[in-house]
């Protein structure tokens, strides 16, 4: 008889970065696997209080000098990041595909984001100017912003480089130093982002990773070191942060997940319609949290939703769509397709029990379509989080409306007609915090922010863009009086 070796991971373990340097993670570690092929890429640390206040001093001990730089000087470091993001981008896409399962094009895509996103903290100088008004005779008020110390950032598996780049640009630039914690089902372009910034000329301790899961993330709700924390992942994670971090009386904000609605009205042009649900459904394989996940049709919609099953067909699992993250989404995914059906949905399209030839170790769900969904059903009201499109039913807009507004979250809303007057109806009674006319993923572009509304954010402000801003800084207000003739105003 012969002992199987066990299995040899692609890449080395995976190590915290503190105070400028890789440390391996003490205590156990979690495997982590390519969702394409189920084959093993690496080990992560699961780290605790003890490693996360090693990185609280390290950042802490940065804060001062990086503070007291200014703010166009700081930039200076993001403007060499993001030409090293441009120098690297084919490296860095392979790893996201590799750790994630993302399609190429996808993975592109996200480093082209995240390469965007850095290009906006790059503009904070021309932003972040404070105001200034004579308020009296000889009496000056203005306001600044200053940084709010060490701050952290905890952020979901699906974008494994985008979601760490809506946070640690701007909280870095504004002068705040970072510590991110990754998802530990996809740790490792956290690893290049650290040696990136490094090359560019970020000083130690103002940029820190810090592996794990629940435990390191309470000791970071925790730790008095800590400002401010902000919060990407699902609905039940951000409750328990927000409440946590702020019981702790830190700055939180929480984002959550999803159940986004697409209203398409019978005037909605045919192909963009029906192509634009099928892509903002499956694209990133369902796993974003502005993917179609409901579509609300009104009225006669019959000739929309024939044609978006055809658009369905063509996408591909292992060609043109990535894998899930794991084994148990696949089978979440896939028992909520079945529950819908036992409850009376028609299964227009079945991606369930896909294996793709070559990849059989592989977490693959195909493109699926359900039809005459009720929304009571699960698969109505919860977040799926992968490729799959329940299709409700509703009379007229107003039906559709109530549909959208009855869901607990409140990230995006899209509506698809050819009606102006049709368009403001809905987008003006959408309840969420991102609305779509004919687009089926509408993330706000950077200087605008990112957030949505209800169950999918705690916290007040947004997470990119101009609400970045508030979060990551604090203002001042400074009342100057240098003139010797306002010595009788009530306010000398
Ligand atoms: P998740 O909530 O499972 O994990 C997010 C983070 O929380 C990870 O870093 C994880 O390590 C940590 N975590 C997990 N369980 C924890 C626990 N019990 N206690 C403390 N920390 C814990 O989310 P995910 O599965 O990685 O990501 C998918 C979710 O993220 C979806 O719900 C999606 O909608 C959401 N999401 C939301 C947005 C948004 O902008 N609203 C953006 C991206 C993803």
């Amino acid at each position: 008889m012969t002992a199987t070796a066990a299995p040899t991971a692609k890449y080395p373990r995976v190590q915290n970065y503190i105070g400028g340097r890789f440390v391996p993670g003490k205590g156990q570690t979690l495997e982590v696997l390519n969702p394409g092929d189920g084959s093993l890429l690496s080990q992560v640390p699961l780290s605790g209080p003890a490693e996360l206040d090693a990185a609280v001093r390290a950042a802490a001990e940065a804060f001062p000098a990086w503070s007291a730089r200014t703010i166009k000087d700081r930039v200076q470091i993001f403007y060499r990041y993001r030409t090293l993001l441009e120098r690297d981008a084919a490296e860095l896409t392979a790893l996201i595909v590799e750790e994630h399962g993302k399609t190429r094009a996808e993975a592109e895509a996200e480093i082209a984001k995240a390469i965007e996103l850095t290009e906006f903290a790059c503009s904070l100088p021309q932003i972040v100017t404070g105001e200034v008004l004579e308020v009296s005779r000889g009496v000056e008020c203005r306001t600044d912003r200053h940084p709010l110390g060490v701050v952290a950032s905890i952020v979901p598996f699906n974008f494994p480089s985008m979601v760490p780049h809506w946070t640690f640009p701007n909280a870095i630039a504004l002068g705040n130093c970072l510590i991110l914690k990754p998802s530990e089902l996809v740790p490792l372009s956290a690893g290049r982002i650290a040696e990136l910034l490094a090359e560019a000329g970020l000083p130690a301790g103002v940029f820190s990773v810090v592996h794990g899961g629940r435990e390191v993330v309470e000791a970071i709700c925790d730790h008095s070191g800590i400002a401010a924390v902000s919060f990407v992942g699902s609905t039940r994670v951000a409750q328990l942060v927000y409440r946590r971090g702020t019981a702790n009386l830190k700055r939180v904000l929480a984002l959550g997940g999803a159940k986004n609605h697409l209203l398409v009205l019978p005037d909605a042009d045919l192909e963009m319609t029906s192509s634009n649900v099928v892509a903002s459904m499956s694209g990133c394989t369902g796993q974003r949290c502005m993917a179609a996940s409901v579509m609300v049709a009104v009225g006669s919609t019959d000739h929309i939703v024939h044609r978006l099953v055809e658009h369905a067909r063509a996408v591909v699992p292992g060609k043109n769509l990535g894998p899930v993250i794991s084994r148990e989404a696949k089978e979440r995914i896939e028992r909520f397709v079945t529950e819908a059906e036992q409850a009376g949905a028609t299964v227009l399209l079945d991606g369930r029990s896909t294996v793709v030839p070559d990849r059989e170790g592989g977490f693959y769900v195909g493109p699926t379509v359900l039809d005459h969904v009720r929304p009571d059903m699960a698969i109505a009201k919860e977040e799926v989080f992968g490729p799959v499109l329940a299709i409700v039913r509703a009379k007229d807009v107003d039906q559709a409306i109530a549909i959208e507004n009855a869901s607990t979250y409140g990230n995006a809303a899209s509506v698809y007609t050819e009606s102006g007057g049709l368009a403001r109806y809905v987008t003006e009674r959408a309840s969420a915090g991102m609305v779509g006319v004919n687009v089926g993923v509408p993330v706000p572009r950077e200087p605008f922010s990112f957030g949505g509304w209800n169950d999918s954010k705690y916290g007040v402000g947004d997470i990119t863009g101009h609400g970045s801003i508030e979060f990551w800084t604090r203002e001042k207000k400074t009342t100057t009086k240098w003139n010797r003739e306002a010595g009788t105003n009530w306010m000398s």
